[in-house]
């Protein structure tokens, strides 16, 4: 079994900005070697030439597709033998009052933040289940805990995803899986650019850069979440700015 981090398999759904690049290039640095991947493949493509000592690949995904996620896996597994980690990071935050009725919103937040992360562990369960080895980290929210303004839908989406994935650690535990939220306040990010009406994204935007969290320092939480010892489960980490509500 693998107990320090260097040289761990991580696969990351949702590195090609934010929380997820930020990740990327902190566990790059430890020596991790990495599969990274989101659909805007320039960004992707970008970042990986901006780490030229580091081993890393990306693949193209829609984290909505659970066919193209099972690629971005097997493509771990094909080119490192093993998974040891899965970020399931990708996520958008399109909140409206549900007065606005937008019903792609909705069915958008569903499937990337709740589908997403379904498929992502069912890519994983059954390679970690040979490996009797392995740990699913998905970024959840502190709106996992509390309904924000306009978050109705979103905040939603991050209560259910942390039900899942306490149920994920429930039935696999005994296969020595791991199951890890990380939960962040706001951080600094490009996720308000998924708000639709202006004047909310303007709000949720300036509030992220007067207040937010860098993405490293997210990215520190995961760091440490996936360095502790198999026998050490770290089930959540919550990690407010201080001057947030
Ligand atoms: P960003 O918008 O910077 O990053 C979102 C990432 O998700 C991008 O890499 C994006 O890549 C990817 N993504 C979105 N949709 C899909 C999809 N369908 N398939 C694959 N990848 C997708 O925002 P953050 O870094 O802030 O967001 C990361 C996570 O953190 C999200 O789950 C978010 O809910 C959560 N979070 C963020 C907080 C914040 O204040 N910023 C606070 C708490 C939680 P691409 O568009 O290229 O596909």
């Amino acid at each position: 079994s693998i107990s320090t981090i260097k040289d761990k398999v991580v696969v990351i759904m949702g590195a090609s900005s934010g929380i997820g690049e930020a990740t990327t290039r902190k566990l790059a640095e430890e020596g991790v070697k990495l599969v990274i991947a989101a659909r805007r493949e320039n960004r992707l493509k970008t970042l990986v030439e901006s780490l030229p000592n580091a081993k890393i690949l990306y693949a193209v995904a829609d984290v909505t597709n659970k066919d193209e996620v099972q690629a971005v896996v097997n493509l771990a597994v094909e080119k490192y033998g093993r998974v040891d980690v899965l970020f399931n990071n990708a996520g958008v935050m399109p909140t409206a009052p549900l007065s606005e009725k937008r019903f792609d919103e909705w069915r958008q937040m569903l499937d990337i933040n709740i589908m997403g992360v379904l498929n992502g562990i069912a890519a994983v369960l059954p390679i970690m289940k040979k490996q009797q080895s392995g740990q699913i980290v998905t970024t959840d929210s502190v709106a996992g805990h509390v309904v924000f303004q306009q978050g109705a839908v979103y905040c939603g989406t991050k209560f259910a995803v942390r039900a899942i994935m306490e149920g994920l650690r429930q039935e696999e535990r005994e296969n020595n899986i791991r199951s890890t939220l990380i939960s962040p306040g706001t951080v600094d990010t490009e996720l308000h650019t998924t708000i639709k009406d202006p004047e909310n994204r303007e709000r949720v935007e300036n509030l992220q850069r007067t207040i937010g969290l860098q993405s490293s320092d997210v990215a520190d939480a995961v760091a440490y979440a996936i360095s502790t010892p198999e026998t050490v489960a770290v089930s959540e980490i919550i990690i407010r700015p201080t001057k947030q509500v």
